[in-house]
């Protein structure tokens, strides 16, 4: 058995890099930038107006000006304004040559061929400057970051239509147990539902992979044997069941004789302490332990990390943090312990409250959790107010 720092870093050491590939923008969401984006040009690229307006030359307690027409967004004017002249504007609209200020049309009046401004305008006012959003050339996103929504309009701003991203690696899920049914059938005595399949297949989908679902395996080396060599194919094998020390526990054996080298099976930790990782030339194989727990956090705590790590990602570790217990929490684990909890932010504090659990086969209290904290092997007791490590989900 190793401990839950050594088996992340053993997985973050086998992990290769996805190869690089280039996509349209509206495909990269969630993807691994593989390059450093650069502006390719000024934003805005010309000064602007920034308001549906009038533009015009400032000047000292002048209040009325001679309207020369207009100028609509897209089609600058070549014409340089004189002195004591207006024209009407729209916002995004190039300034034209020899104004400095836009004045908002709702604080001026029309009287004739003049506009009069019914409340002093301040000089330089409503315009946006060449460059003063992105300069040309600075770095706009690094290698190593993840293209999020609010990226999107930045990149494409920029003079970007595609992105180097790193590819995702394929996700294959094969679940394992005589007595798991797909969900919809009926069930016999002594069946249950194959929550995993469906649960895992989701974990993947948001983390932006479509996953192969290979159906469930019999507890039998033949079954086992057809279905494992199938998942081999791909870049991730997950695997649920059948990895603890039970003696229809075949998947560790089957795997080997598949020729997986095994990196490590059991880890201090609670839930899913029988988690086996192994791989192939290609693949990366995880056996998470049955129960939905367990695949809940090892594929949080492993899959993910090790997902993050092959396609690049700048953040490779799970994001854990220190925050305030508001009960107390007594537990036995002589393992690190994963504990569904609730996180809500008291006045900038995140303070976290454990779930009521029936054990690691409680299906109902992960549902209740939005988080889980995490308690050190090495402190039994948690009292209100001390501080815990905690992992959002
Ligand atoms: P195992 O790791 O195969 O010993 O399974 C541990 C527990 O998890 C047993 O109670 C199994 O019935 C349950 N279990 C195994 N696979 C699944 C699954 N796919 N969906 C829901 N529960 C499962
Ligand atoms: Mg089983």
């Amino acid at each position: 058995m190793i401990e839950f720092e050594k088996a992340l870093e053993l997985i973050i050491e086998n992990c290769r890099t996805m190869p690089e590939i280039e996509l349209p923008i509206h495909e990269c969401l969630g993807y691994i930038c593989a390059e450093d984006l650069y502006a390719k040009l000024d934003m805005p690229p010309f000064d602007k107006s920034s308001m549906d307006g009038f533009a015009f030359k400032w000047a000292e307690e002048r209040n009325e000006y001679i309207n020369d027409g207009i100028i609509p967004a897209g089609k600058p004017s070549d014409e340089p304004l004189e002195e004591g002249h207006c024209i009407a504007i729209m916002t995004g609209a190039p300034l034209p040559f020899g104004a400095d200020t836009v004045i908002p049309v709702e604080i001026t009046e029309k009287e004739g061929e003049n506009i009069i401004f019914t409340h002093p305008a301040k000089k330089c006012a409503n315009v946006s400057y060449k460059a003063e959003d992105i300069t040309k050339d600075s770095l706009i996103l690094t290698k190593g970051s993840m293209i999020r929504t609010q990226d999107i309009a930045l990149i494409v701003a920029s003079g970007y239509s595609k992105v180097k991203v790193y590819s995702l690696p394929e996700i294959a899920i094969l679940n394992t147990g005589s007595e798991i049914i797909e969900p919809g059938l009926p069930l016999d005595y002594g069946q249950i539902y194959n929550s995993n399949g469906t649960m895992l297949s989701v974990m993947a989908q948001n983390i932006g992979i479509n996953a192969e679902y290979l159906g469930i395996a019999a507890d039998d080396e033949k079954s086992l044997t057809t279905m494992l060599s199938i998942g081999l194919k791909n870049d991730i094998l997950l695997i649920s069941g059948g990895v603890s020390m039970g003696e229809l526990d075949l998947v560790p054996k089957v795997l080997l004789s598949l020729g997986v080298k095994q990196i490590f099976h059991k880890v201090r930790i609670k839930p899913g302490k029988p988690v086996f990782f192994g791989k192939t030339d290609k693949c990366l194989v995880f056996g998470l332990p049955g129960n939905p727990l367990s695949n809940f956090v090892g594929f949080e705590l492993f899959v993910k990390t090790a997902v993050r790590k092959m396609t690049g990602s700048e953040i490779v570790f799970p994001d854990f943090r220190e925050v305030i217990i508001s009960s107390q929490f007594k537990h036995r684990a002589d393992r690190k312990n994963f504990y569904p909890a609730t996180c809500n932010n008291d006045d900038g504090k995140i303070i976290v409250t454990p779930v009521i659990s029936h054990g690691s086969a409680d299906i109902s209290s992960l549902s209740k959790a939005n988080c889980f904290m995490i308690a050190d092997l090495d402190k039994p007791v948690y009292t209100p107010g001390d501080k815990i490590t905690f992992l959002e989900i």
